[in-house]
């Protein structure tokens, strides 16, 4: 019987038992499954790259003249044979070579080598390349792109390519199609059939341009990216509508009658308002509320989480707030018990640092209900803490965290019955990364700053300026203000930095004898940097040395100059994050950017816009084109937008796309589970993995 394309791999000619279960291992089962294992890079043997233009990490062909060739005994014996062409210089590294190899291969011949480029210690190296001396000119006929998959140990690059010709055949035979679905009109250069694409992919002909396929923006490849995001839309689009089929308690969320809002010192803003409502219409339901909150620093997140809270205790129900730090999980537990205590509602606080004592009391009028608002760090999602009846999570600067937390926290509600989730963050989302890395929730923006705030001024002031800037720092203190100044990584040291922090301190301390200075860094405990905090925020600190780690959700309103030395160091939306630290109250405030020359123009760029722009949302976009999304969403997202061959930068124009025609496949769940089984073998995964 012919094989088709839901046929087990084992049956391909020189796949053994053996065999057939490491492919099963990493996911692959059938001919389906071989097929949508794409190649992650290509070979390119049809031209001469100039040493100079190898890129690391990238297959290359050379050609040179040997300029020496010596066996080296250091670790391991080797070959090493340096080659010039016109450009530049390599070396052809061998661990295995005989004796008329290495005489064939003597000074002043000419070779071309094909292999992978690396970088080694001592510049870019190919290692065990391919090669062939005094060769032929290259005959553009019969030289062709190969492919190269990402592989597993035991498994060839050669068995790749064979199982893949095979599987192509079958393909093309086959009496079962891969379906494709029906494309817009708009999307003209992408109408491809998915047979025709996987077959390209697989084996492009030799008159593909080289570079786009290369670069992946090959037409045939977009089709094929533009599948994978479909399919991952659809994905998310179905854990969204099973979480529909969950039950939730409903609040009774009336905004007229909360009591929180009729007590409130100022008026909210209209923004805050209508974000307001959104949780109000969400909590209401009887399945869970799952949104995400965007609000710039300084826009006023806290007290639109204390309504929701605010709702649900009213209705019986407890509440855990998670914050990413103790410092701001402290700051949160004097708010929230400023807002709380007169209406009779419990907050408390479990802390890292909190004796076993405490902690057991804390734990015990959780469960039985006298705490009905708990605030926390990642403490909170600890076995041990069990709740009376939880029914609303609350996640503060949720970039902090990983899915996982998110989940754990979701688990503590009564049986069949999920707690609904707020969730918090400063760092806008550029919109099509937040389709994709969020598209299970909800959206909230809040895209206003309460009145009378006056925008931050920043500005760019050169290192040998440090005087002035110091002078500055003196007069608006002994004026009654509040400074900040940060000190930024140096490489991944913590060590280090600490070290700079804490010379700047005892530099700034003899510049500024009669003013009181404090320093907080990562190495502190948790209790020590709390005790500082505190301080500064009740104004016996005038000036506040810090490393980066006050960047999130800190609020003392008095401060009004923010200092930070070496800011090309740091990503936009660090920076963004790090100033809104001031700008918090009536007073016009300054954020002082000291860099150290040169600076590179990318890094000048960069600093202008900070200069320029106010606005997150506008500082995230670029961010996002000068560093990635992995820049925004920090490393613990980033599993959220891995992907086998789409790109989340290059592929950024089809999300949105990718988006509205997963909304109108939700009609067809047979195609859809189809789609979601070929790219992500446990539909769920984005979600779990
Ligand atoms: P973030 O969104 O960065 O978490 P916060 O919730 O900490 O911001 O709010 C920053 C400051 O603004 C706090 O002091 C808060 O009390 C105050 N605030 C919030 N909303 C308003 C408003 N509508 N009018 C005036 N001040 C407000
Ligand atoms: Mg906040």
């Amino acid at each position: 019987m012919p094989l088709e394309l839901d046929s087990d791999i084992r049956f391909l000619k020189g796949v053994g038992p053996k065999m057939a279960e490491k492919f099963h291992a990493i996911g692959i089962q059938t001919i389906l499954d071989l097929l949508f294992h794409l190649p992650r890079d290509y070979q390119d043997r049809t031209r001469i790259t100039p040493i100079r233009a190898c890129q690391i990490g990238r297959y290359a062909q050379i050609e040179g003249q040997i300029l020496q060739s010596q066996v080296t005994f250091g670790k391991r014996r080797s070959l090493l044979v340096t080659i010039e062409d016109l450009s530049g210089k390599m070396t052809l590294r061998f661990f295995h070579f005989n004796k008329q190899q290495q005489a064939n291969l003597e000074k002043g011949r000419l070779i071309r080598a094909f292999a992978e480029c690396r970088l080694l210690n001592q510049g870019v190296e190919m290692i065990h390349p391919e090669y062939t001396l005094d060769p032929q000119p290259i005959n553009t006929e019969t030289e062709k792109l190969t492919a190269i998959y990402s592989t597993t140990q035991g498994i060839s690059q050669t068995l790749w390519r064979n199982l893949q010709t095979q599987a192509i055949d079958i393909l093309a035979t086959s009496t079962q199609q891969v379906d494709s679905i029906q494309l817009p009109a708009h999307l003209k250069a992408l109408q491809i059939s998915l047979n025709e694409a996987l077959m390209f992919c697989h084996n492009p002909p030799p008159t593909v341009n080289v570079d786009q396929l290369i670069e992946g923006e090959h037409p045939y490849q977009m089709r094929l990216a533009l599948d994978e995001l479909i399919a991952h839309q659809l994905s998310l689009l179905a854990y969204r509508h099973q979480r529909r089929s969950q039950l939730s308690p409903a609040f009774k969320a009336e905004i007229e009658t909360n009591p929180l809002l009729k007590s409130l010192p100022f008026e909210l803003t209209s923004a805050q308002g209508r974000v307001i409502q959104e949780i109000a219409s969400d909590i209401r339901q009887t399945h869970p509320m799952m949104r995400l909150v965007q609000g710039d620093v300084g826009s006023g997140k806290t007290i639109v989480a204390a309504v929701a809270a605010c709702f649900a205790i009213q209705s019986g129900f407890q509440v855990v707030l998670m914050a990413p730090t103790e410092i701001l999980a402290e700051q949160h537990l004097v708010s929230f018990t400023e807002w709380f205590e007169p209406l009779g509602i419990q907050v408390s606080c479990l802390l890292g640092k909190h004796t076993k004592k405490q902690k057991r009391e804390c734990l015990e009028a959780l469960l039985s209900g006298d705490i009905q608002c708990l605030i926390g760090t990642h403490a909170v999602i600890e076995d041990d803490v069990q709740f009376k009846q939880l029914g609303l999570i609350i996640i503060d600067e949720q970039h902090r965290f990983g899915v996982h937390q998110r989940l754990a926290l979701h688990s503590k509600g009564q049986p069949n019955q999920s707690p609904h989730q707020l969730i918090m963050t400063a760092t806008p989302i550029p919109r099509t990364l937040a389709m994709t890395a969020y598209a299970d929730l909800d959206l909230s923006i809040i895209d206003e700053l309460p009145k009378g705030r006056q925008p931050i001024m920043t500005k760019l002031v050169d290192q040998n300026r440090r005087e002035d800037v110091i002078a500055r720092i003196h007069h608006a203190c002994l004026d009654g203000q509040q400074a900040y100044w940060v000190c930024t990584l140096i490489e991944e040291s913590e060590t280090l930095n600490c070290q700079t922090a804490e010379e700047t301190f005892i530099r700034l301390q003899q510049a500024l004898p009669d003013l009181r200075i404090g320093l907080v860094h990562g190495r502190l405990k948790p209790s020590e940097k709390a005790d500082i905090m505190n301080a500064f925020a009740k104004g016996d600190i005038h000036l506040l040395v810090a490393t980066t780690v006050i960047e999130v959700g800190v609020n003392v309103p008095n401060a009004s100059i923010m200092v930070i030395e070496n800011p090309e160091r740091l990503g936009l939306s660090q920076l963004h994050q790090l100033r809104g630290r001031v700008g918090r109250g009536s007073l016009q405030s300054y954020c002082l950017l000291v860099y150290q020359k040169p600076l590179s123009s990318q890094g000048k760029e960069r600093l202008q816009i900070m200069r320029e722009s106010n606005d997150g949302f506008v500082i995230a976009e670029k961010d996002m084109e000068l560093r990635g999304p992995g820049e925004i969403l920090g490393d613990k997202q980033t599993g959220l937008i891995n992907f086998r061959v789409a790109h989340l930068e290059r592929d950024n124009h089809l999300v949105e796309d990718a988006r509205a025609i997963a909304l109108s496949l939700q009609r067809s769940p047979d195609i859809s589970k189809r789609l979601i089984n070929r790219w992500l073998h446990q539909p769920e995964y984005f979600i779990n993995g």
